[in-house]
Parts: C-alpha cells; sequence; structure tokens
C-alpha cells in the first residue's frame, strides 16, 4: 500500500485499520502513528498521563486525523444525489427529506439499511473511499511523506508490470522499442498479450482501406450491432449488419492466410488496432499529430468514475450475482458431465437441453454488461444539452433497455424450460428464476418508467 519516508511499509490490513480510526468519532480515543514502526497507537483520552507522554513527542507519534460526521453526512448528502442519477426513486426522495429536515447519520444509514434496494452497501464502498482518501491525503504529506508501496501494484515479475513500475518510480517514459520488448517478452514466458505490437502496420492500413470501401454499401444500416445480443448464428439482420460483413472478412483472411480463428482474445485486440489506426487517419486528415494527442494529459470528465457508481446500482448488482451464480452452476454442470471421461472415454450427453444451456451460458455475462451499458447510457441522455443529440440519444435509449429485457426474457424462458425437461435441475432453475425477476423488477419499476419518462420529457422539449 504504502511505504514511509524512512522504509516502513503500511499494509492493507494496517490501512483498514487507520481507516476504522480516522471514523472514530466517538472522542473516547486518541490516535496516533508510530512512525518508526508504522504501528497504530490508540489511547483512552481518559488515561492523560500516557496521552501527554504521547504528545510529548510529536516527532515520533503522528496524530491521525479525523473524519468528522459533518463530513461524512455531507459525503452522504452527495451520494443520495447521484442515487437519483441511477435509481430507485422514492429512496432518494425520502432521503432528500430526511436530510433537509437535519436527520442525523445514524438516521439515514438505517434507512438505507432498512430499504430493500441494497443501496446499504453502496453507501459502505463510498464512505470507504471517503476515509480512504483522508488516509493519503495525511500519510503523503510531511512529517510521513510516504510513497505508493509499487510492490504492492507490481507485485509480479511480468515484464510489462515491471515496465510500468519504472515508469512510476520516476524513471523516463519507455520508448515504442522498449515497450514492444516488454510485451514480446511477456508472449514469451505465456502472457496473453499481443495486439498492435505485433501486427505489420501496412496489413493493418490495408485492412482500414478495405474497411472504409466496404462501408460505402448502402445495405448496412447503421449501429444495427449496438442493440443485437451478438448471437448471429441466431440472427435474421446478418445482411443489414456491418460487424458481420467485417467479422466474415476476417475470418475468411485468417483462413487464407493458415490463422487459427478462434483465438477470440487477439480478435478483440485486432478491432482495437483497427480502430485505433482508424482514428489516427482521421487526426492526420484534420492536420492533427496523433502523437501530440497522445501526450496530452487527459481531462478530466465527468464520467471518469462512472463504472464505480454504476458498481452501487441495485440491479447492476443482482446482475452479478446472477452471472456469478450462473457461471459456477455451468462449471459444475459441465464437469459432471465430463465425471466417467477417464474411465469409459465417454461424456454424458445433453442434446435434450442443449438450447437451453446455451441460452443461459450466452446472456448470463451479456446480461450486466448490457445493465452498464443502459445506466450509462441513460446518464448520457441526462446529461445532454444540444436538442439535436438528445433527440438523437432519446431514440437510442429504448433500443439499450429492450435488449436488457431481451436477455432477462431468454434466460427466463431457458431455465423455465430446463426445469420442465430435467427436474433434477427445478430447484436450482427455481432460484435463479427468483434473481431474474428481481432484476427485471428493478429494471421494469424504474427503469422503464424513467425512460419513459426521460423520453416524454425529451419529446415536449423539443416539440416546444
Ligand atoms: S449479425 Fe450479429 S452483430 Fe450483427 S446485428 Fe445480428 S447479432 Fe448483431
Amino acid at each position: 500500500m504504502y511505504i514511509l519516508s524512512n522504509g516502513v511499509k503500511i499494509t492493507e490490513k494496517m490501512h483498514i485499520r487507520l481507516c476504522r480510526a480516522v471514523k472514530d468519532t466517538s472522542k473516547k480515543h486518541a490516535y496516533f502513528l508510530e512512525l518508526e514502526t508504522g504501528k497504530l497507537i490508540r489511547v483512552p483520552r481518559a488515561h492523560r498521563q500516557k496521552l501527554a507522554a504521547i504528545q510529548q513527542d510529536p516527532q515520533r507519534c503522528i496524530p491521525l486525523p479525523k473524519v468528522t460526521e459533518n463530513e461524512r453526512r455531507e459525503r452522504f448528502r452527495a451520494f443520495v444525489e447521484e442515487l437519483g442519477v441511477i435509481d430507485v426513486p422514492e429512496l432518494e426522495d425520502r432521503l432528500c427529506k430526511e436530510i433537509k429536515q437535519g436527520a442525523s447519520l445514524d438516521k439515514l444509514e438505517q434507512i438505507l439499511e432498512e430499504d430493500p434496494s441494497g443501496w446499504i452497501h453502496g453507501w459502505a464502498q463510498d464512505e470507504q473511499f471517503l476515509l480512504a482518501e483522508r488516509i493519503e491525503e495525511w500519510i503523503t504529506d510531511p512529517p510521513l511523506s510516504a510513497k505508493d508501496d509499487l510492490d504492492y501494484w507490481y507485485f509480479d515479475d511480468c515484464p510489462i508490470c515491471q515496465m510500468m513500475k519504472k515508469m512510476e518510480e520516476g524513471e523516463k517514459n519507455p520508448t515504442i522499442a522498449e515497450t514492444r520488448e516488454a510485451f514480446l517478452q511477456a508472449k514469451e514466458r505465456g502472457g496473453f498479450v499481443g495486439g498492435d505490437m505485433f501486427h505489420n502496420p501496412n496489413e493493418v492500413d490495408k485492412e482500414v482501406d478495405e474497411l472504409l470501401e466496404m462501408a460505402k454499401n448502402k445495405r448496412f444500416e447503421p449501429g444495427i450491432y449496438n442493440f443485437c445480443d451478438r448471437w448471429c448464428e441466431k440472427c435474421k439482420d446478418t445482411q443489414k449488419c456491418f460487424l458481420y460483413a467485417q467479422e466474415r472478412q476476417r475470418r475468411g483472411r485468417n483462413t487464407t492466410e493458415g490463422k487459427d480463428n478462434g483465438y477470440w482474445l487477439e480478435e478483440v485486440k485486432h478491432s482495437f488496432e483497427i480502430t485505433r489506426r482508424m482514428i489516427e487517419r482521421n487526426l492526420k486528415e484534420e492536420g492533427i499529430d496523433p502523437q501530440k494527442v497522445l501526450k496530452e494529459k487527459p481531462k478530466g470528465h465527468w464520467d471518469d468514475d462512472a463504472g464505480r457508481r454504476y458498481d452501487r446500482a441495485p440491479c447492476l448488482m443482482k446482475a452479478r450475482e446472477y452471472m456469478k451464480g450462473v457461471a459456477i452452476f455451468l462449471h459444475n454442470f459441465h464437469q459432471n458431465r465430463f465425471q466417467y471421461y477417464p474411465q469409459l472415454g465417454m461424456e454424458i450427453g445433453f442434446d435434450d437441453i442443449k438450447e437451453e444451456i446455451e441460452a443461459i451460458s450466452w446472456y448470463h455475462t451479456f446480461l450486466p454488461s448490457k445493465i452498464w451499458r443502459t445506466l450509462y447510457e441513460k446518464e448520457c441522455f441526462n446529461r445532454e444539452k444540444d436538442r439535436h443529440l438528445k433527440e438523437l440519444m432519446g431514440r437510442d435509449l429504448e433500443k439499450f433497455y429492450l435488449l436488457v429485457i431481451k436477455c432477462i426474457n431468454k434466460s427466463i424462458e431457458a431455465w423455465r424450460d430446463l426445469a420442465k425437461k430435467r427436474k433434477e435441475f427445478s430447484g436450482t432453475a427455481e432460484n435463479f428464476l427468483t434473481l431474474l425477476g428481481d432484476i427485471q423488477n428493478l429494471t421494469n419499476q424504474s427503469q422503464r418508467r424513467h425512460f419513459r419518462y426521460l423520453v416524454g420529457r425529451a419529446d415536449t422539449e423539443l416539440s416546444k
């Protein structure tokens, strides 16, 4: 975590203890960090002599900062405003009223705790961020002057991690050749790395030219692939889909060049590479040097911490819970199918439920990512000031929402059919159906109403 100026390490465990101490506003204890040992000292304020003795040695025992009740309450207020951005308007209204009436933080936390939405976990996490921020301000300033413990963040011997560690330690940024070397070394050691470090730039340019040419074809419906479930085998819109055509072209090229089509990570990396090259070429056409843009310090943006906020959205938390549960189920299911393989060389067939297992499998990872995207698009829509853009975004919002509903409905259908076909799975199916029902309620009750309201409001505003 941190290393003090005298080399003493502050571990993650100690950091947790420090966070607890800065939050203690009971006035019963005073807290100090002993510089020489990095230990936390807690002294009851009633022990005046002991306290006075410690305070007489301020170079050795550094008093901890405090996060006051008011500061926590203020953070709570900001947290509630963010709730309004995500969902649960009834809860937000109630908390806002209580805050206006001056309710104590204890009371506000109690309301949150009793609410079935699960937002209490979101608050616990946010409060932890506040405490950690205060520790960081204090510990990195003199006299402690701590620095990040790079061994904690870059603990392994991966060449790429070690290169990043050197950057953090203040050495110059690596050159392209050094970066390439680090990536090559990592790959030689079996790491999943690659992307533009290994592709011939001329080949990439050629591919970009072909794609731009292909995109001129009028049969493609722009952006159709943004609102689909990416199950191309079952899709009726393949002819209209540029992404589908692009993937087919790429697969054909791989086959011609004798490359493996099944290595999906390479495919993802290659897509990024193509996108990057397109951006670079656009920038050059506009007379902008891409290298200069890369060197510029990125400006802060409202969505820098969007992911952190959405992590606390109840529908997303539930969807992730569902995803993890299903992943375990699928793992056990396939493991059981192969239980006799070592002795008999045969696996247990599942043709009768293949469709259901495939659907469950397909949508369980898709659901959280599409909920995340929906939350993000909703917030973008809320923030957009440009009338024309807002109109376009309003149209897309419902499509993002419907995609979430599709993932839920397809999963529900699959679990129900699975339970009907195989009685031994009925208990498991029931549990997952309950979870999906919860996700459905959270999205139906708040998201859809909210979406309709937002889209309706935008329409009204735009028709003025
Ligand atoms: S072809 Fe595939 S990517 Fe394109 S719209 Fe259909 S499912 Fe989506």
